[in-house]
């Protein structure tokens, strides 16, 4: 398996060019390539920029002194990820650390999680350590998306943790979506009183989440081969969001055969 690390390494800031659309597709077709049937954390949010949906500030880094120098690059506290094509589920075994404030903790973060994930998945190809920022606290949101094969994907949204989990609080639409549909999406869900601010609380930034979901709704329309989206959680600010975790399953009209890998 030949997974192009250097493309992943690309410094994540930027916002949509040319340059960026062709990554985008690239990573698409690498992972089909491969026959993969999901992108990795880095490659998934390199999507999420293309279509402006906004993410944590991430390189991928190959050895703890890469890690170290990222990790002064995107300013401290950062969290440490691990990203292997094997591991979908990255907490469970043990590949994530988060609130990372110096260079000794981050060094320590990265022999550990490498350490861990040995322990639980010893065969586990790894391509390397993700270094991220760390995104402040703030109420949380999930926007995702699941494809229908008769209706096509539909959009999901609701409040993260327990609105999500227990309460079922989630609002659905099918793609494509116009602006109204998503502001209709965000006041109907019955947690919505929190994001308009409670309590002397901030209100959040309902505009910076319909766009993140009219964004994913032209993401799922481009890419059919999207099966399932996750942005889970997105942190939400007074000005601002930020896309925590991003994952997208994918699947093909048929297998790759094995001579296209
Ligand atoms: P998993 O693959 O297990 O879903 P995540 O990347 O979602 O791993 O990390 C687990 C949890 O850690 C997230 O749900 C979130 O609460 C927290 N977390 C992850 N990355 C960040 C980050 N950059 N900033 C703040 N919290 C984070
Ligand atoms: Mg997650």
């Amino acid at each position: 398996m030949n997974l192009r690390t250097t493309d992943l390494k690309t410094e994540t800031n930027k916002t949509n060019t040319d340059t960026e659309m062709t990554k985008s597709t690239n990573v698409f077709n690498q992972a089909r390539k491969e026959g993969r049937n999901y992108l990795l954390e880095p490659e998934a949010k390199m999507v999420c920029m293309e279509y402006g949906i906004p993410v944590t500030r991430f390189k991928v880094a190959l050895t703890s002194d890469e890690a170290v120098k990222f990790a002064e690059g995107i300013g401290y506290p950062v969290v440490l990820k691990i990203v292997s094509p094997d591991i979908i589920h990255k907490f469970d075994v043990g590949g994530v650390v988060l609130n990372l404030k110096s260079q000794s903790e981050v060094k320590a973060a990265y022999e550990n999680i490498l350490k861990n994930v040995k322990r639980h998945k010893p065969d586990a190809k790894i391509v390397g350590v993700l270094v991220q920022e760390m995104a402040p606290p703030s109420t949380e949101v999930i926007v995702g998306a699941t494809k229908d094969p008769q209706f096509g994907s539909a959009l999901m949204f609701g409040l993260g943790g327990i609105f999500v989990e227990v309460l079922k609080d989630v609002t659905f639409r099918i793609a494509p979506i116009t602006e109204s549909d998503a502001r209709e999406m965000i006041t109907e869900v019955k947690a919505y009183p929190i994001l308009k601010g409670y309590r002397g609380q901030p209100p959040a930034d309902t505009d910076a989440i319909v766009n993140i979901l009219l964004n994913t709704s032209k993401l799922v329309m481009d890419h059919q081969e999207i099966k399932e989206l996750d942005l889970n959680p997105i942190m939400v600010y007074e000005k601002g969001a930020k896309t925590v975790d991003a994952r997208i399953i994918l699947e093909y009209p048929s297998k790759p055969s094995p001579s296209q890998e």
